[in-house]
Protein backbone atom coordinates (compact mmCIF):
# COMPACT_ATOMS: atom_id res chain seq x y z
CA UNK A 1 0.00 0.00 0.00
CA UNK A 2 1.25 3.54 -0.88
CA UNK A 3 1.71 6.17 1.53
CA UNK A 4 -1.34 8.15 0.39
CA UNK A 5 -3.59 4.87 0.47
CA UNK A 6 -2.42 4.01 3.87
CA UNK A 7 -3.34 7.36 5.07
CA UNK A 8 -6.74 7.03 3.33
CA UNK A 9 -7.47 3.60 4.55
CA UNK A 10 -6.88 5.40 8.27
CA UNK A 11 -9.40 7.90 7.74
CA UNK A 12 -11.79 5.48 6.55
CA UNK A 13 -10.77 3.54 10.01
CA UNK A 14 -11.86 6.89 11.54
CA UNK A 15 -14.98 7.12 10.11
CA UNK A 16 -15.94 3.79 11.52
CA UNK A 17 -14.69 4.35 14.35
CA UNK A 18 -16.86 7.32 15.27
CA UNK A 19 -19.99 6.18 13.41
CA UNK A 20 -22.42 4.78 15.82
CA UNK A 21 -25.25 3.67 12.55
CA UNK A 22 -23.08 3.08 9.55
CA UNK A 23 -25.11 1.38 5.98
CA UNK A 24 -22.68 -0.37 3.86
CA UNK A 25 -23.60 -0.26 0.53
CA UNK A 26 -21.90 -3.23 -1.42
CA UNK A 27 -21.78 -4.30 -5.46
CA UNK A 28 -20.15 -6.38 -7.45
CA UNK A 29 -16.51 -5.62 -6.52
CA UNK A 30 -16.95 -7.00 -3.62
CA UNK A 31 -17.57 -10.67 -4.81
CA UNK A 32 -14.52 -10.22 -7.46
CA UNK A 33 -12.35 -11.19 -4.88
CA UNK A 34 -14.03 -14.49 -4.58
CA UNK A 35 -13.95 -15.35 -7.94
CA UNK A 36 -17.28 -14.43 -9.44
CA UNK A 37 -16.94 -11.98 -12.46
CA UNK A 38 -18.62 -8.54 -12.76
CA UNK A 39 -21.03 -9.87 -15.62
CA UNK A 40 -22.14 -6.46 -16.31
CA UNK A 41 -18.84 -4.88 -16.44
CA UNK A 42 -17.28 -3.59 -19.77
CA UNK A 43 -15.91 -7.37 -21.42
CA UNK A 44 -18.38 -9.44 -19.39
CA UNK A 45 -20.69 -11.86 -20.01
CA UNK A 46 -23.77 -9.82 -20.44
CA UNK A 47 -21.96 -8.26 -23.59
CA UNK A 48 -21.98 -10.46 -25.60
CA UNK A 49 -25.34 -12.40 -23.88
CA UNK A 50 -28.31 -10.67 -23.64
CA UNK A 51 -29.81 -11.51 -20.65
CA UNK A 52 -33.33 -12.82 -19.98
CA UNK A 53 -36.00 -10.36 -19.77
CA UNK A 54 -38.42 -10.92 -17.27
CA UNK A 55 -41.12 -10.57 -19.47
CA UNK A 56 -40.17 -12.77 -21.92
CA UNK A 57 -39.35 -15.65 -18.89
CA UNK A 58 -42.84 -15.30 -17.81
CA UNK A 59 -44.22 -15.46 -22.25
CA UNK A 60 -41.73 -17.98 -23.63
CA UNK A 61 -41.16 -21.62 -22.77
CA UNK A 62 -37.82 -21.23 -24.74
CA UNK A 63 -36.36 -18.37 -22.91
CA UNK A 64 -37.42 -20.07 -19.84
CA UNK A 65 -34.97 -22.95 -20.90
CA UNK A 66 -32.40 -20.40 -21.84
CA UNK A 67 -32.93 -18.97 -18.67
CA UNK A 68 -31.62 -21.76 -16.80
CA UNK A 69 -29.48 -23.43 -19.18
CA UNK A 70 -27.15 -20.04 -18.79
CA UNK A 71 -27.98 -20.35 -14.83
CA UNK A 72 -26.71 -24.23 -14.31
CA UNK A 73 -23.38 -22.94 -16.84
CA UNK A 74 -22.19 -20.34 -13.76
CA UNK A 75 -23.89 -22.11 -10.85
CA UNK A 76 -21.52 -24.36 -9.49
CA UNK A 77 -18.67 -21.16 -9.44
CA UNK A 78 -21.25 -19.29 -7.26
CA UNK A 79 -22.27 -22.32 -5.18
CA UNK A 80 -18.68 -22.76 -4.10
CA UNK A 81 -17.40 -19.28 -3.75
CA UNK A 82 -15.98 -18.36 -0.36
CA UNK A 83 -16.49 -14.97 1.47
CA UNK A 84 -13.50 -12.93 1.25
CA UNK A 85 -11.54 -10.37 3.59
CA UNK A 86 -13.79 -7.66 2.62
CA UNK A 87 -17.00 -9.78 3.57
CA UNK A 88 -15.21 -10.82 6.72
CA UNK A 89 -14.84 -6.82 7.64
CA UNK A 90 -18.24 -5.95 6.46
CA UNK A 91 -19.54 -9.01 8.89
CA UNK A 92 -17.38 -7.92 11.37
CA UNK A 93 -18.99 -3.81 11.26
CA UNK A 94 -22.59 -5.91 12.13
CA UNK A 95 -21.22 -8.03 14.71
CA UNK A 96 -19.88 -4.90 16.91
CA UNK A 97 -23.12 -3.23 15.94
CA UNK A 98 -21.78 -0.02 14.76
CA UNK A 99 -23.54 -1.26 11.11
CA UNK A 100 -27.12 -0.62 11.14
CA UNK A 101 -27.71 -2.83 7.96
CA UNK A 102 -25.83 -4.11 4.51
CA UNK A 103 -27.31 -3.21 1.43
CA UNK A 104 -26.27 -5.33 -1.67
CA UNK A 105 -26.42 -5.53 -5.25
CA UNK A 106 -25.29 -8.83 -5.25
CA UNK A 107 -27.37 -12.08 -5.68
CA UNK A 108 -24.70 -14.58 -4.85
CA UNK A 109 -25.08 -15.09 -0.26
CA UNK A 110 -21.38 -14.30 0.20
CA UNK A 111 -22.95 -11.94 2.98
CA UNK A 112 -25.28 -14.51 4.49
CA UNK A 113 -22.06 -17.17 4.35
CA UNK A 114 -19.74 -14.39 6.04
CA UNK A 115 -22.04 -14.05 8.70
CA UNK A 116 -24.49 -11.09 8.25
CA UNK A 117 -27.85 -12.70 9.47
CA UNK A 118 -30.78 -12.03 7.00
CA UNK A 119 -32.33 -9.04 9.57
CA UNK A 120 -29.28 -6.97 8.73
CA UNK A 121 -29.40 -7.47 4.82
CA UNK A 122 -30.99 -5.67 1.84
CA UNK A 123 -30.36 -7.53 -1.22
CA UNK A 124 -31.92 -5.29 -3.85
CA UNK A 125 -31.28 -7.51 -6.75
CA UNK A 126 -32.03 -10.67 -4.81
CA UNK A 127 -30.37 -13.96 -4.59
CA UNK A 128 -29.16 -16.22 -6.91
CA UNK A 129 -29.03 -19.50 -4.53
CA UNK A 130 -31.98 -20.47 -4.39
CA UNK A 131 -35.49 -20.23 -6.28
CA UNK A 132 -38.67 -18.89 -5.64
CA UNK A 133 -42.44 -19.53 -7.25
CA UNK A 134 -43.46 -16.32 -8.84
CA UNK A 135 -47.23 -16.62 -8.21
CA UNK A 136 -46.95 -17.84 -4.29
CA UNK A 137 -43.19 -17.19 -2.86
CA UNK A 138 -42.75 -20.93 -2.06
CA UNK A 139 -39.02 -21.30 -1.72
CA UNK A 140 -36.86 -24.29 -3.80
CA UNK A 141 -33.47 -25.74 -3.38
CA UNK A 142 -31.47 -25.59 -6.89
CA UNK A 143 -30.49 -28.76 -6.71
CA UNK A 144 -33.06 -30.72 -7.23
CA UNK A 145 -34.28 -28.07 -9.94
CA UNK A 146 -30.69 -28.65 -11.41
CA UNK A 147 -31.03 -32.09 -11.26
CA UNK A 148 -34.44 -32.55 -13.33
CA UNK A 149 -33.25 -29.65 -15.78
CA UNK A 150 -29.89 -31.68 -16.49
CA UNK A 151 -31.93 -35.22 -16.66
CA UNK A 152 -34.71 -33.80 -19.77
CA UNK A 153 -34.06 -30.04 -19.60
CA UNK A 154 -37.12 -30.08 -17.64
CA UNK A 155 -38.78 -26.99 -16.00
CA UNK A 156 -39.64 -26.39 -12.36
CA UNK A 157 -42.89 -25.26 -11.47
CA UNK A 158 -43.93 -24.99 -8.34
CA UNK A 159 -45.56 -27.89 -6.44
CA UNK A 160 -47.80 -25.84 -4.42
CA UNK A 161 -50.03 -23.48 -6.55
CA UNK A 162 -48.40 -24.62 -10.31
CA UNK A 163 -46.74 -21.09 -10.94
CA UNK A 164 -43.44 -20.33 -12.44
CA UNK A 165 -40.41 -21.24 -10.38
CA UNK A 166 -37.29 -18.95 -11.06
CA UNK A 167 -34.23 -17.76 -9.17
CA UNK A 168 -34.91 -15.36 -6.35
CA UNK A 169 -32.83 -12.97 -8.06
CA UNK A 170 -34.74 -9.49 -10.11
CA UNK A 171 -34.38 -9.66 -13.58
CA UNK A 172 -34.37 -7.26 -16.14
CA UNK A 173 -38.27 -5.26 -16.34
CA UNK A 174 -38.86 -7.08 -13.11
CA UNK A 175 -40.05 -4.62 -10.64
CA UNK A 176 -37.39 -3.75 -7.66
CA UNK A 177 -39.06 -6.00 -4.37
CA UNK A 178 -40.82 -3.34 -2.35
CA UNK A 179 -39.80 -4.24 1.08
CA UNK A 180 -36.10 -4.33 0.02
CA UNK A 181 -36.37 -0.82 -1.35
CA UNK A 182 -38.09 0.37 1.73
CA UNK A 183 -36.00 -1.06 4.40
CA UNK A 184 -33.13 0.05 2.34
CA UNK A 185 -34.34 3.83 2.34
CA UNK A 186 -35.28 3.62 5.73
CA UNK A 187 -31.73 2.33 6.37
CA UNK A 188 -30.30 5.28 4.24
CA UNK A 189 -32.36 8.07 6.03
CA UNK A 190 -31.11 6.96 9.44
CA UNK A 191 -27.36 6.09 9.01
CA UNK A 192 -24.38 8.65 10.30
CA UNK A 193 -22.43 6.63 7.87
CA UNK A 194 -22.98 5.26 4.00
CA UNK A 195 -19.89 3.38 3.10
CA UNK A 196 -20.11 2.13 -0.51
CA UNK A 197 -17.26 -0.79 -1.03
CA UNK A 198 -17.26 -2.46 -4.77
CA UNK A 199 -20.06 -0.62 -6.45
CA UNK A 200 -20.03 1.41 -9.47
CA UNK A 201 -23.14 3.11 -8.56
CA UNK A 202 -23.87 3.39 -12.16
CA UNK A 203 -27.49 1.00 -11.78
CA UNK A 204 -30.81 3.40 -10.77
CA UNK A 205 -32.40 3.42 -8.48
CA UNK A 206 -28.94 1.87 -6.22
CA UNK A 207 -26.90 4.65 -6.90
CA UNK A 208 -29.61 6.94 -5.56
CA UNK A 209 -28.95 6.07 -1.92
CA UNK A 210 -25.21 7.66 -1.55
CA UNK A 211 -27.11 10.82 -2.34
CA UNK A 212 -29.94 10.42 -0.39
CA UNK A 213 -27.75 9.68 2.69
CA UNK A 214 -25.93 13.14 1.98
CA UNK A 215 -28.68 14.85 1.78
CA UNK A 216 -29.88 13.13 5.51
CA UNK A 217 -26.52 14.29 6.82
CA UNK A 218 -24.39 11.35 6.74
CA UNK A 219 -21.22 10.98 5.96
CA UNK A 220 -19.76 9.27 2.26
CA UNK A 221 -17.11 6.94 2.01
CA UNK A 222 -16.72 4.99 -1.75
CA UNK A 223 -14.32 2.35 -2.14
CA UNK A 224 -14.39 1.16 -5.16
CA UNK A 225 -11.64 -0.08 -8.10
CA UNK A 226 -12.93 3.13 -10.35
CA UNK A 227 -14.35 6.23 -10.05
CA UNK A 228 -17.97 6.63 -9.53
CA UNK A 229 -19.99 9.31 -10.64
CA UNK A 230 -20.46 10.32 -6.88
CA UNK A 231 -16.68 10.90 -5.94
CA UNK A 232 -17.13 14.49 -5.74
CA UNK A 233 -20.34 13.68 -3.28
CA UNK A 234 -18.22 11.64 -0.70
CA UNK A 235 -15.81 12.63 2.09
CA UNK A 236 -13.46 9.90 1.06
CA UNK A 237 -12.62 7.88 -2.12
CA UNK A 238 -10.27 5.05 -2.46
CA UNK A 239 -9.37 2.96 -5.48
CA UNK A 240 -7.62 -0.23 -4.54
CA UNK A 241 -8.47 -3.83 -3.75
CA UNK A 242 -11.29 -3.68 -1.23
CA UNK A 243 -10.12 -6.67 1.10
CA UNK A 244 -7.21 -5.52 1.32
CA UNK A 245 -8.41 -1.55 2.43
CA UNK A 246 -11.58 -2.72 4.50
CA UNK A 247 -9.68 -5.22 6.05
CA UNK A 248 -6.92 -2.43 7.00
CA UNK A 249 -9.42 -0.19 8.36
CA UNK A 250 -11.66 -2.33 10.32
CA UNK A 251 -8.96 -4.85 11.63
CA UNK A 252 -9.91 -7.75 10.06
CA UNK A 253 -7.69 -10.74 8.90
ZN1 LIG B 1 -46.42 -21.42 -6.00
Amino acid sequence: MTVAASEKTSALASLLAQSRSTVVFTGAGISTESGIPDYRSPGGVWDRFRPVEFADFVASEAMRLEFWRRKFATHGLIARAEPNRGHRAVAELVRRGTALCVVTQNVDGLHQKSGVPQDKLVELHGNTTYALCLQCDERYDLEAIRAAFERNESLPVCAACGGLVKTGTISFGQPMPEDAMRRAEAATRACDLFVVVGSSLSVYPAAGFPALARRCGARLAILNRDSTPLDELAEIVLHGSIGETLGEAVGVA
